[in-house]
C-alpha cells in the first residue's frame, strides 16, 4: 500500500477538491510570489471563486455554513500543497466579530459581499509599536463626535491591509498604519461601545486553531519532502534514509505532527459545539507551530546543501513556518495562558 501523508480521514472529498485547486498553483508560482515579495492574487481569487474562503459564513448570507473543522482543513491543504494560507486566512475568520456581534442590518449589508469575495475583510489591526504583546495598554482611540467616530493612533505589522476593502481593529506584506482623525460613521459600530476588545478576543480561538491547521499542513509537507528526498538521495552507495541518524528525526517529526493534529481537531470540535476552547486553541497553536518548525529543521537538514536551493521550496517554507512561533501570538504568551488559566498559577505580568 502506498503511504499517504497526511493519513486519509473523514474530509477526503473536500481534500481532493482542494488538492485539485491548489495543484493549479505550483512551486514556480509560489517561488515567483516570494521572489517578487508579491501577493498571490490569482490564487486568492481562485479560492474565493470556489467559495472556500466563505466556509464559515452562514448559508443565508451566501456562505457554506461549515464549521471551524472544515475551515481548518482548507488552511491545512493550502499549506500542504506548498502554498501559504497566511495570504488569505483573515478573510475566513475576521468576519466572526461581525457575525457574532453585528446588528442584523450590518450582517445583511456586509456578509454577502464578504462571502462572494467582492468585499475583502482580511485585516485585524491590534499590535502597536510601543505596547507590543501587552495588548491591555493599547493607545489608539475612537471618540464619538456626533454621528461619527474619530480614530487616532498607530498600528504596526498589520497584514494584508493593501488587500482589504473593510478594516477592523486588529497581513505577509505588513504595514504600519497611522490614524489621524479618521472619521467612521457611528452606525458602523459593531455591538456596544467599549466592548470591541472583548469581541476581538472572542474571535482569537478561531484564528489560533486555523493557524494551527496551517502549521499542520506545513509539517506534513516537510515530513513528506524529507522522506521522499531521504529515499531518493544516494550517498555512500545507499539512500541517506537508510541511516537511522537521518530516518529517526523524520519519524520523530511525523509523531509530533500527528499528536499536534489531535489537539487541533479537539479544539475544532469544541468550537463547533459552542464549548469553551481557549486552552485547546492555544495548545493546538503551540503544538502545531512547534511540530512544523521542528519538521522544517529536519527537512532542511535532510536535504543538505539542496535545502538552501530556492527551487526545492524548503528554505521558503522554512521561513514561512518560523513566523508562527511569534505571530499571531508568541510561544511565551501561550505558556503564560496555560500557566494562569489552566493551571491556576499567578499571573506573571
Ligand atoms: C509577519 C507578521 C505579521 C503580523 N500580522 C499582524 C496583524 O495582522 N495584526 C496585528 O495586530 N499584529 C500582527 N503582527 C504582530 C504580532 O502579533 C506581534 O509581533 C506579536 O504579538 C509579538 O509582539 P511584538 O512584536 O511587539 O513583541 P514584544 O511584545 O516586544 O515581545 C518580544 C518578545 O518578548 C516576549 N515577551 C514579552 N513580554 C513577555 C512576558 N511578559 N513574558 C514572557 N515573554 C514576554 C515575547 O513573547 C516575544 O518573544 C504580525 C507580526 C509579523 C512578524
Amino acid at each position: 500500500m502506498k503511504t499517504q501523508i497526511p493519513t486519509p480521514d473523514a474530509h477526503q472529498d473536500m481534500r481532493e477538491a482542494l488538492r485539485d485547486l491548489c495543484g493549479r498553483f505550483d512551486s514556480a508560482y509560489w517561488q515567483k510570489v516570494d521572489t517578487e515579495r508579491g501577493y498571490p492574487e490569482a490564487f486568492v481569487d481562485a479560492l474565493t471563486e470556489a467559495g472556500w474562503l466563505a466556509a464559515m459564513i452562514p448559508t443565508e448570507y451566501g456562505g457554506s455554513g461549515l464549521g471551524l473543522t472544515e475551515a481548518s482543513v482548507v488552511m491545512e491543504e493550502i499549506n500542504f500543497s506548498g502554498g501559504n494560507a497566511g495570504s488569505c486566512h483573515g478573510q475566513m475568520y475576521n468576519m466572526g466579530t461581525l457575525l457574532r456581534h453585528g446588528s442584523p442590518a450590518q450582517k445583511q449589508q456586509y456578509l454577502p459581499g464578504i462571502a462572494s469575495g467582492k468585499l475583502r475583510l482580511q485585516t485585524m489591526a491590534v499590535t502597536q509599536p510601543t505596547t507590543g504583546t501587552d495588548t491591555t495598554q493599547l493607545k489608539t482611540t475612537a471618540v464619538r463626535k456626533g454621528d461619527r467616530y474619530v480614530v487616532n493612533g498607530q498600528k504596526v505589522w498589520i497584514s494584508r491591509i493593501q488587500h482589504s476593502d473593510l478594516m477592523n481593529m486588529v497581513n505577509h506584506e505588513t504595514n504600519e498604519v497611522f490614524f489621524d482623525n479618521l472619521e467612521i460613521p457611528a452606525e458602523n459600530l459593531v455591538g456596544q461601545e467599549g466592548q470591541g476588545f472583548r469581541y476581538i478576543l472572542d474571535g482569537l480561538n478561531a484564528e489560533r486553531t486555523l493557524i494551527a491547521a496551517e502549521c499542520i499542513g506545513d509539517a506534513y509537507w516537510f515530513v513528506d519532502r524529507a522522506r521522499r528526498y531521504a529515499s531518493d538521495r544516494v550517498v555512500f552507495n545507499r539512500p541517506i534514509g537508510q541511516n537511522q541518524g537521518v530516518a529517526f528525526p523524520i519519524a520523530d517529526s511525523y509523531i509530533e505532527t500527528e499528536a499536534a493534529n489531535l489537539m487541533r481537531f479537539k479544539a475544532c470540535a469544541l468550537f463547533d459545539a459552542s464549548q469553551p476552547c481557549g486552552g485547546e486553541a492555544n495548545m493546538a497553536k503551540y503544538l502545531a507551530a512547534k511540530a512544523s518548525w521542528e519538521a522544517a529543521n529536519v527537512c532542511l537538514q535532510t536535504h543538505g546543501g539542496f535545502g538552501f536551493a530556492h527551487e526545492y521550496d524548503v528554505e521558503r517554507k522554512f521561513r514561512e513556518t518560523r513566523l508562527y512561533q511569534v505571530a499571531p501570538i508568541s510561544t511565551n504568551l501561550i505558556y503564560s495562558y496555560v500557566a494562569e488559566h489552566l493551571l491556576g498559577l499567578p499571573r506573571s505580568f
